[in-house]
């Protein structure tokens, strides 16, 4: 299954030097013993898929994941690369850590691992970090991912200062003041009596870097987008002519506020989960195209680190190795064409990267899936640290079951 070549159909995929050579319709004759053949029947064999947002911790944070346990992780998930974002401790806002984390990344696992850029030192939001020397230094896009860039004018000037190269930036829509909330501002936060953030914490900020990506014409995509208002603001922009695309994680697909009635700190996300009718806004805007990329945002904490009480539970949690199955159950209606160009050309395309096609000539890049075989998520079995999962116990039909990166089975 090629969207890029508007392929469904039975191929042997042939590989050479870790690049596809041939897509036959016939089953190459097993007489060379230098040919090693995989049998994928039953598989449905995609272009490999790109995770654009996870946190693989390292440096600072190697208790609650490491590069080689997250990108263990992503391989067992089902994707052949993944964008590391720059929210690390130290942040990533130099074209030395740029290196060194891609360096080390090759190092400890074969999942091809891109390296974002922080937009301000620190994450201070306000002082503009190297961009340029980290772009030469091989960052895919720039992100203060965590949080918005909290200045209207760095955000500004530093996307004015790099219009003229590809990379875009990445936007964690949250408008600092709500910073405190601990869940979606709604009938469920309501009677929960929690302190709590409402949507257009993140459509104000939304709206801004829209604005932020038209004044400057550079490329600009929406993380994690959860309220519905958002998606208004996704629409208006993308109507004009501003180059803004948006991703959807699993659980803003699937879970809503309503999760979190017993206290329950394993649902505590940020953005938080939201209403029903958001999560059928999410559904809504993938089907319609709106929203073109879904991202798992893996952020994993040790378990101890996800325990109540709500206001001391870290956000975010393990989502490499439950976004294929869990984002596939939440949109059953969606062609699978479509679910195969979020999970992979799009996200090439976002991040300017190679993959995201079967074409010959590109690197042997290939995930594959069944696509009816029901699995349980048993977080105990997971490669990543973090154990903790809303979706602990769920039944999910598409199940990931190969993972190759040039030419290489790493799954
Ligand atoms: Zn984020």
């Amino acid at each position: 299954m090629d969207p890029t070549l508007d392929l469904d159909a039975i191929r042997t995929i042939v590989v050479r030097n870790g690049v596809i050579a041939a897509l036959r319709d016939d089953a190459p004759v097993a007489a060379d013993p230098e040919v090693e053949r995989v049998d994928c029947a039953g598989m449905v064999l995609c272009p490999g898929f790109i995770d654009p947002h996870v946190h693989l911790r390292e440096p600072g944070d190697a208790h609650k994941e490491t590069l080689a346990s997250g990108l263990a992780a992503a391989a067992a998930g089902g994707f052949t690369a993944v964008a590391a974002m720059p929210n690390t401790r130290p942040a990533i806002d130099d074209a030395a850590s740029i290196r060194r984390i891609a360096r080390d990344a090759a190092a400890a696992g074969r999942v091809r691992t891109y390296v974002i850029g922080a937009v301000t030192r620190g994450r201070d939001g306000t002082t503009i970090a190297e961009l340029r020397s980290m772009a030469s230094a091989g960052a895919v896009a720039f992100s203060d991912d965590g949080s918005s860039t909290a200045s209207l004018k760095a955000l500004y000037n530093a996307a004015l200062s790099i219009a003229d190269l590809p990379q875009p930036f990445l936007s964690h829509c949250e408008d600092r003041s709500f910073g405190d909330g601990l869940m979606h501002d709604g009938a469920v936060a309501d009677l929960l009596g929690v302190t709590a953030s409402p949507s257009i914490a993140e459509t104000a900020i939304a709206a801004r870097d829209a604005l932020v990506a038209r004044a400057t014409g550079k490329a600009w995509h929406l993380c994690h987008v959860s309220a519905a208002e958002t998606i208004d603001v996704i629409r208006w922009a993308q109507g004009h002519g501003v180059r803004l695309t948006a991703e959807v994680t699993p659980h803003h697909l699937l879970c809503t506020d309503q999760a979190l009635l017993g206290y329950d700190a394993r649902m505590r996300v940020n953005p938080p989960l939201r209403s029903e009718s958001d999560a059928a806004a999410m559904r809504r805007a993938v089907a319609d195209g709106i929203i073109t990329i879904f991202a798992s945002d893996h952020a994993p904490h040790t378990t101890e680190e996800k325990e109540p009480p709500l206001s001391h539970a870290c956000a975010g949690f393990s989502g490499l190795e439950t976004a294929i199955g869990a984002t596939f159950h939440a949109l059953p209606d969606v062609a699978l064409a479509v679910m195969v160009a979020n999970f992979s050309t799009n996200v090439a395309a976002l991040l300017g990267v190679a993959g995201g096609t079967l074409k010959v000539g590109s690197p042997a890049d290939i995930t594959g899936l069944y696509l009816d075989r029901p699995w349980t998520v048993e977080p105990h079995r997971f490669k990543s640290l973090g154990r903790v999962t809303p979706f602990a116990g769920m039944k999910f039909a598409v199940q990931p079951a190969l993972a190759v990166v040039g030419g290489e089975i790493v799954v």
